[in-house]
Protein backbone atom coordinates (compact mmCIF):
# COMPACT_ATOMS: atom_id res chain seq x y z
CA UNK A 1 0.00 0.00 0.00
CA UNK A 2 1.25 3.13 -0.96
CA UNK A 3 2.19 5.62 1.83
CA UNK A 4 2.75 8.97 2.45
CA UNK A 5 3.35 12.43 4.47
CA UNK A 6 0.22 14.05 3.67
CA UNK A 7 -2.73 13.50 1.75
CA UNK A 8 -4.60 16.41 0.45
CA UNK A 9 -8.47 15.62 -0.15
CA UNK A 10 -9.92 17.71 -2.99
CA UNK A 11 -7.94 19.35 -5.86
CA UNK A 12 -9.57 23.01 -6.43
CA UNK A 13 -7.00 26.08 -6.37
CA UNK A 14 -6.56 25.62 -2.62
CA UNK A 15 -5.54 21.88 -2.91
CA UNK A 16 -3.71 22.70 -5.75
CA UNK A 17 -1.70 24.96 -3.65
CA UNK A 18 -0.96 23.47 -0.97
CA UNK A 19 0.03 20.43 -2.74
CA UNK A 20 2.97 23.01 -3.70
CA UNK A 21 3.87 24.58 -0.50
CA UNK A 22 3.93 20.99 1.01
CA UNK A 23 6.16 20.13 -1.99
CA UNK A 24 8.21 23.25 -1.35
CA UNK A 25 8.54 22.05 2.21
CA UNK A 26 9.83 18.46 1.11
CA UNK A 27 6.47 16.66 2.16
CA UNK A 28 5.31 13.30 0.57
CA UNK A 29 1.94 13.60 -0.46
CA UNK A 30 -0.84 12.94 -2.68
CA UNK A 31 -3.73 14.88 -3.96
CA UNK A 32 -7.24 13.35 -4.71
CA UNK A 33 -9.91 15.21 -6.99
CA UNK A 34 -13.00 13.40 -7.22
CA UNK A 35 -12.96 14.51 -10.77
CA UNK A 36 -11.65 14.42 -13.84
CA UNK A 37 -9.75 17.27 -14.05
CA UNK A 38 -8.00 19.63 -11.43
CA UNK A 39 -9.13 22.95 -10.68
CA UNK A 40 -12.89 23.09 -8.91
CA UNK A 41 -15.25 25.72 -9.43
CA UNK A 42 -11.92 27.60 -11.01
CA UNK A 43 -11.96 24.87 -13.56
CA UNK A 44 -15.27 24.30 -13.71
CA UNK A 45 -17.58 27.25 -13.51
CA UNK A 46 -15.65 30.29 -14.87
CA UNK A 47 -12.42 29.15 -16.42
CA UNK A 48 -12.56 32.10 -18.62
CA UNK A 49 -13.38 34.37 -15.92
CA UNK A 50 -10.73 37.87 -15.52
CA UNK A 51 -9.96 37.36 -11.80
CA UNK A 52 -8.66 40.60 -10.30
CA UNK A 53 -8.41 39.51 -6.59
CA UNK A 54 -5.21 37.43 -6.63
CA UNK A 55 -2.13 39.38 -5.58
CA UNK A 56 0.62 40.11 -7.54
CA UNK A 57 -1.64 39.94 -10.68
CA UNK A 58 -3.48 42.85 -12.19
CA UNK A 59 -5.98 40.13 -14.16
CA UNK A 60 -5.30 36.49 -14.93
CA UNK A 61 -8.42 34.08 -16.67
CA UNK A 62 -9.43 31.14 -13.99
CA UNK A 63 -8.14 28.97 -16.41
CA UNK A 64 -4.37 30.41 -16.43
CA UNK A 65 -4.60 30.70 -13.00
CA UNK A 66 -5.42 26.80 -12.69
CA UNK A 67 -2.47 25.74 -15.18
CA UNK A 68 -0.15 28.31 -13.24
CA UNK A 69 -1.23 26.35 -9.87
CA UNK A 70 -0.59 22.81 -11.66
CA UNK A 71 2.35 23.45 -13.87
CA UNK A 72 5.22 23.19 -10.58
CA UNK A 73 3.77 19.92 -9.19
CA UNK A 74 5.74 17.21 -9.02
CA UNK A 75 4.30 15.26 -5.91
CA UNK A 76 1.44 12.63 -6.85
CA UNK A 77 -1.92 14.03 -8.09
CA UNK A 78 -4.75 11.43 -8.26
CA UNK A 79 -7.46 12.57 -10.63
CA UNK A 80 -10.95 10.79 -10.46
CA UNK A 81 -10.34 9.40 -7.58
CA UNK A 82 -13.18 10.02 -4.55
CA UNK A 83 -12.83 9.91 -1.38
CA UNK A 84 -15.17 8.13 0.22
CA UNK A 85 -13.87 7.00 3.64
CA UNK A 86 -10.77 7.54 6.25
CA UNK A 87 -10.08 5.06 8.85
CA UNK A 88 -7.37 5.73 11.59
CA UNK A 89 -5.44 2.44 12.25
CA UNK A 90 -1.42 2.04 14.06
CA UNK A 91 -0.65 5.66 13.43
CA UNK A 92 -1.84 6.15 10.30
CA UNK A 93 -5.01 7.19 8.13
CA UNK A 94 -6.22 4.60 5.81
CA UNK A 95 -8.19 6.73 2.48
CA UNK A 96 -10.69 4.17 1.01
CA UNK A 97 -8.58 0.88 2.38
CA UNK A 98 -6.21 1.79 -0.80
CA UNK A 99 -3.75 4.56 0.43
CA UNK A 100 -1.98 5.29 3.95
CA UNK A 101 -1.28 8.82 4.89
CA UNK A 102 0.15 9.79 8.44
CA UNK A 103 -2.10 13.47 8.34
CA UNK A 104 -4.68 14.69 5.87
CA UNK A 105 -5.70 18.29 4.67
CA UNK A 106 -9.15 18.54 3.24
CA UNK A 107 -9.69 20.50 0.45
CA UNK A 108 -13.07 19.99 -0.51
CA UNK A 109 -14.59 23.58 -1.28
CA UNK A 110 -18.11 22.72 -1.09
CA UNK A 111 -18.04 19.30 -1.50
CA UNK A 112 -19.39 17.39 -4.55
CA UNK A 113 -21.29 19.65 -6.76
CA UNK A 114 -24.06 19.05 -9.60
CA UNK A 115 -25.71 21.85 -11.82
CA UNK A 116 -29.19 22.24 -11.37
CA UNK A 117 -30.87 21.19 -14.12
CA UNK A 118 -34.21 22.52 -16.20
CA UNK A 119 -36.94 21.94 -14.72
CA UNK A 120 -38.39 20.09 -18.09
CA UNK A 121 -38.16 16.85 -19.21
CA UNK A 122 -35.36 16.61 -22.02
CA UNK A 123 -34.49 13.62 -24.50
CA UNK A 124 -31.07 12.60 -24.96
CA UNK A 125 -31.22 14.34 -28.39
CA UNK A 126 -32.21 17.84 -26.92
CA UNK A 127 -29.51 17.77 -24.33
CA UNK A 128 -26.86 17.95 -26.86
CA UNK A 129 -28.04 21.66 -27.16
CA UNK A 130 -28.10 22.47 -23.48
CA UNK A 131 -24.99 23.43 -21.49
CA UNK A 132 -24.40 23.30 -17.66
CA UNK A 133 -21.08 24.33 -18.23
CA UNK A 134 -19.13 26.64 -19.91
CA UNK A 135 -16.02 25.69 -21.70
CA UNK A 136 -15.00 27.28 -24.87
CA UNK A 137 -16.17 30.10 -25.76
CA UNK A 138 -14.85 30.27 -29.25
CA UNK A 139 -16.75 27.03 -29.81
CA UNK A 140 -19.81 28.63 -30.50
CA UNK A 141 -18.57 31.43 -32.94
CA UNK A 142 -21.35 32.96 -35.37
CA UNK A 143 -24.16 30.77 -33.09
CA UNK A 144 -27.64 32.20 -31.74
CA UNK A 145 -27.13 31.42 -27.95
CA UNK A 146 -29.31 31.45 -24.89
CA UNK A 147 -28.17 32.21 -21.78
CA UNK A 148 -30.82 31.40 -18.85
CA UNK A 149 -30.53 32.27 -14.74
CA UNK A 150 -29.59 35.85 -13.22
CA UNK A 151 -26.98 35.18 -11.19
CA UNK A 152 -23.36 36.21 -11.88
CA UNK A 153 -22.28 33.04 -13.44
CA UNK A 154 -25.53 33.78 -16.01
CA UNK A 155 -23.63 37.47 -16.41
CA UNK A 156 -20.70 35.70 -16.56
CA UNK A 157 -20.83 32.99 -19.30
CA UNK A 158 -22.90 36.20 -21.15
CA UNK A 159 -20.19 38.48 -21.04
CA UNK A 160 -17.71 35.79 -22.35
CA UNK A 161 -20.00 34.59 -25.29
CA UNK A 162 -21.19 37.66 -26.48
CA UNK A 163 -17.87 38.85 -28.71
CA UNK A 164 -17.98 35.65 -30.22
CA UNK A 165 -21.88 34.54 -30.52
CA UNK A 166 -24.04 35.77 -33.56
CA UNK A 167 -27.16 36.78 -31.13
CA UNK A 168 -27.36 36.03 -27.44
CA UNK A 169 -30.60 36.17 -25.56
CA UNK A 170 -30.16 36.34 -21.69
CA UNK A 171 -33.52 34.68 -20.01
CA UNK A 172 -34.51 35.22 -16.53
CA UNK A 173 -37.63 34.94 -14.89
CA UNK A 174 -37.56 38.01 -12.66
CA UNK A 175 -37.04 41.72 -14.10
CA UNK A 176 -33.94 41.93 -11.41
CA UNK A 177 -30.78 39.88 -11.44
CA UNK A 178 -29.09 39.02 -8.76
CA UNK A 179 -25.42 39.19 -10.54
CA UNK A 180 -23.28 42.49 -10.50
CA UNK A 181 -24.76 45.59 -11.94
CA UNK A 182 -21.26 46.35 -13.74
CA UNK A 183 -21.67 43.56 -15.70
CA UNK A 184 -25.42 43.56 -16.65
CA UNK A 185 -24.56 47.40 -17.79
CA UNK A 186 -22.10 45.98 -19.57
CA UNK A 187 -24.17 43.50 -21.39
CA UNK A 188 -27.07 45.98 -22.40
CA UNK A 189 -24.53 47.85 -24.18
CA UNK A 190 -23.63 45.31 -26.67
CA UNK A 191 -25.85 45.38 -29.70
CA UNK A 192 -26.06 41.49 -30.46
CA UNK A 193 -27.37 40.94 -26.85
CA UNK A 194 -31.23 40.84 -26.06
CA UNK A 195 -32.52 40.74 -22.55
CA UNK A 196 -36.40 38.62 -22.12
CA UNK A 197 -37.37 39.37 -18.19
CA UNK A 198 -39.43 37.64 -16.65
CA UNK A 199 -39.84 34.46 -18.33
CA UNK A 200 -39.44 30.82 -17.56
CA UNK A 201 -39.15 27.73 -20.35
CA UNK A 202 -42.03 25.99 -20.24
CA UNK A 203 -41.15 23.62 -22.87
CA UNK A 204 -38.41 22.67 -25.70
CA UNK A 205 -38.55 20.37 -28.88
CA UNK A 206 -35.65 20.40 -32.06
CA UNK A 207 -37.29 21.93 -35.15
CA UNK A 208 -34.38 22.63 -38.02
CA UNK A 209 -31.49 21.91 -36.36
CA UNK A 210 -32.85 23.83 -34.05
CA UNK A 211 -33.35 23.97 -30.02
CA UNK A 212 -36.92 25.79 -30.09
CA UNK A 213 -37.35 27.57 -26.33
CA UNK A 214 -41.24 27.83 -25.12
CA UNK A 215 -41.04 30.72 -22.92
CA UNK A 216 -43.74 31.61 -20.74
CA UNK A 217 -44.24 35.79 -19.37
CA UNK A 218 -44.52 35.18 -15.62
CA UNK A 219 -47.57 36.51 -14.53
CA UNK A 220 -49.45 36.81 -17.79
CA UNK A 221 -50.95 33.97 -20.21
CA UNK A 222 -47.96 35.36 -22.95
CA UNK A 223 -45.97 32.43 -24.73
CA UNK A 224 -43.52 32.96 -27.35
CA UNK A 225 -41.16 30.46 -29.07
CA UNK A 226 -37.13 30.88 -29.71
CA UNK A 227 -35.04 28.95 -31.16
CA UNK A 228 -31.09 28.45 -30.84
CA UNK A 229 -27.84 26.57 -31.46
CA UNK A 230 -26.96 25.90 -28.08
CA UNK A 231 -28.28 27.37 -24.75
CA UNK A 232 -26.36 27.51 -21.62
CA UNK A 233 -28.10 26.95 -17.92
CA UNK A 234 -26.51 28.83 -15.14
CA UNK A 235 -29.12 28.20 -12.54
CA UNK A 236 -26.86 27.61 -9.73
CA UNK A 237 -24.86 24.20 -8.09
CA UNK A 238 -25.95 21.77 -5.88
CA UNK A 239 -23.45 21.00 -3.36
CA UNK A 240 -23.26 17.83 -1.37
CA UNK A 241 -21.10 17.76 1.73
CA UNK A 242 -22.71 15.21 3.94
CA UNK A 243 -19.96 13.10 3.53
CA UNK A 244 -18.09 15.36 5.85
CA UNK A 245 -20.04 13.75 8.70
CA UNK A 246 -19.43 10.30 8.06
CA UNK A 247 -15.44 10.98 8.36
CA UNK A 248 -16.59 12.51 11.84
CA UNK A 249 -15.91 15.63 11.52
CA UNK A 250 -17.48 18.61 13.69
CA UNK A 251 -19.38 21.11 11.70
CA UNK A 252 -19.98 24.87 12.01
CA UNK A 253 -22.84 25.88 9.56
CA UNK A 254 -22.18 24.34 6.44
CA UNK A 255 -18.46 23.73 6.58
CA UNK A 256 -16.02 22.18 8.88
CA UNK A 257 -14.99 23.40 12.05
CA UNK A 258 -11.64 24.36 12.64
CA UNK A 259 -9.01 25.85 15.03
CA UNK A 260 -6.57 28.66 14.32
CA UNK A 261 -3.73 26.45 12.94
CA UNK A 262 -6.71 24.86 10.56
CA UNK A 263 -6.75 21.64 12.69
CA UNK A 264 -10.39 19.98 12.80
CA UNK A 265 -11.67 17.78 15.73
CA UNK A 266 -10.06 14.80 14.67
CA UNK A 267 -5.95 14.96 15.64
CA UNK A 268 -4.01 14.86 12.69
CA UNK A 269 -6.66 15.74 10.13
CA UNK A 270 -6.93 19.73 8.93
CA UNK A 271 -9.20 21.55 6.90
CA UNK A 272 -8.97 24.81 4.47
CA UNK A 273 -10.50 26.83 1.73
CA UNK A 274 -14.36 26.63 0.93
CA UNK A 275 -14.95 23.75 3.30
CA UNK A 276 -13.94 25.22 6.32
CA UNK A 277 -16.27 28.06 8.28
CA UNK A 278 -15.54 30.19 10.81
CA UNK A 279 -16.36 33.85 12.01
CA UNK A 280 -15.58 36.49 9.40
CA UNK A 281 -14.40 33.87 6.49
CA UNK A 282 -14.81 34.79 3.11
CA UNK A 283 -15.22 32.47 0.06
CA UNK A 284 -12.14 34.08 -1.58
CA UNK A 285 -8.92 32.02 -3.02
CA UNK A 286 -6.45 34.09 -1.60
CA UNK A 287 -7.54 33.59 1.73
CA UNK A 288 -7.64 29.46 0.83
CA UNK A 289 -3.76 30.02 -0.06
CA UNK A 290 -3.38 32.26 3.05
CA UNK A 291 -5.03 29.20 5.05
CA UNK A 292 -2.64 26.32 3.07
CA UNK A 293 1.03 27.97 4.58
CA UNK A 294 -0.61 28.11 8.32
CA UNK A 295 -2.28 24.49 7.96
CA UNK A 296 1.04 22.53 6.02
CA UNK A 297 3.64 24.67 8.73
CA UNK A 298 1.39 23.50 11.14
CA UNK A 299 1.60 19.49 9.72
CA UNK A 300 5.30 19.77 9.58
CA UNK A 301 5.82 21.03 13.37
CA UNK A 302 3.30 18.18 14.19
CA UNK A 303 5.21 15.55 11.60
CA UNK A 304 8.40 16.38 12.26
CA UNK A 305 8.87 18.25 15.92
CA UNK A 306 12.23 18.68 15.42
CA UNK A 307 12.62 19.81 12.47
CA UNK A 308 13.67 23.62 11.92
CA UNK A 309 11.21 25.15 9.72
CA UNK A 310 12.16 27.58 7.43
CA UNK A 311 9.67 29.54 5.64
CA UNK A 312 12.08 32.13 3.82
CA UNK A 313 15.69 32.30 3.91
CA UNK A 314 16.74 35.23 5.99
CA UNK A 315 14.25 36.19 8.78
CA UNK A 316 14.24 39.63 10.35
C1 LIG B 1 -19.12 32.16 -10.32
C2 LIG B 1 -18.03 32.29 -9.28
C3 LIG B 1 -17.08 33.30 -9.38
C4 LIG B 1 -16.07 33.43 -8.41
N1 LIG B 1 -15.15 34.43 -8.55
C5 LIG B 1 -14.14 34.54 -7.65
C6 LIG B 1 -13.14 35.57 -7.80
O1 LIG B 1 -13.19 36.39 -8.72
N2 LIG B 1 -12.14 35.62 -6.86
C7 LIG B 1 -12.05 34.74 -5.79
O2 LIG B 1 -11.11 34.85 -4.99
N3 LIG B 1 -12.99 33.76 -5.64
C8 LIG B 1 -14.02 33.64 -6.53
N4 LIG B 1 -14.97 32.65 -6.36
C9 LIG B 1 -14.85 31.74 -5.19
C10 LIG B 1 -13.77 30.66 -5.45
O3 LIG B 1 -14.06 29.97 -6.65
C11 LIG B 1 -13.71 29.67 -4.28
O4 LIG B 1 -13.47 30.39 -3.09
C12 LIG B 1 -12.58 28.64 -4.51
O5 LIG B 1 -12.81 27.88 -5.68
C13 LIG B 1 -12.46 27.70 -3.30
O6 LIG B 1 -11.44 26.79 -3.59
P1 LIG B 1 -11.34 25.35 -2.89
O7 LIG B 1 -10.15 24.68 -3.50
O8 LIG B 1 -11.44 25.51 -1.41
O9 LIG B 1 -12.69 24.58 -3.31
P2 LIG B 1 -13.33 24.15 -4.78
O10 LIG B 1 -12.88 25.12 -5.78
O11 LIG B 1 -14.74 23.97 -4.47
O12 LIG B 1 -12.59 22.77 -5.04
C14 LIG B 1 -12.86 21.62 -4.27
C15 LIG B 1 -12.49 20.38 -5.08
O13 LIG B 1 -12.60 19.22 -4.24
C16 LIG B 1 -13.14 18.14 -5.00
N5 LIG B 1 -13.76 17.18 -4.08
C17 LIG B 1 -14.88 17.37 -3.32
N6 LIG B 1 -15.14 16.26 -2.60
C18 LIG B 1 -14.15 15.35 -2.91
C19 LIG B 1 -13.86 14.00 -2.48
N7 LIG B 1 -14.63 13.38 -1.58
N8 LIG B 1 -12.78 13.37 -3.01
C20 LIG B 1 -11.97 13.99 -3.91
N9 LIG B 1 -12.21 15.27 -4.35
C21 LIG B 1 -13.28 15.93 -3.85
C22 LIG B 1 -14.17 18.83 -5.92
O14 LIG B 1 -14.43 18.02 -7.05
C23 LIG B 1 -13.43 20.14 -6.27
O15 LIG B 1 -12.65 20.01 -7.45
C24 LIG B 1 -16.00 32.51 -7.31
C25 LIG B 1 -16.95 31.47 -7.21
C26 LIG B 1 -17.95 31.36 -8.17
C27 LIG B 1 -18.96 30.24 -8.04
Amino acid sequence: MNKFDLAIIGGGPVGLFATQFAQLHNLNTITFEALNRFGGQVEWLFPNKEIKDIPSYESLSGKDLIKKLKTPLTNTLQPNYRVETIKKEDGYFFINDEYQAKTILITTGLGAFHPKTLPIKVTKTEEKFINYFMTDPTNYKNQKVAVLGGGDTALDWALQLAPMVNSLTLIHRRPQFRGLESSLNQLKCLSNVKISTPYLPKGLQIKDNLLELTLNKIGSNEQSKQSFDNIFVAYGFKSDNRILRNWGLELSGRGIQVDRTMATNIPGIYAIGDSVEYEGRVPMIALGFGEAQIAITNIIAKLFPDKKITLHSTSI
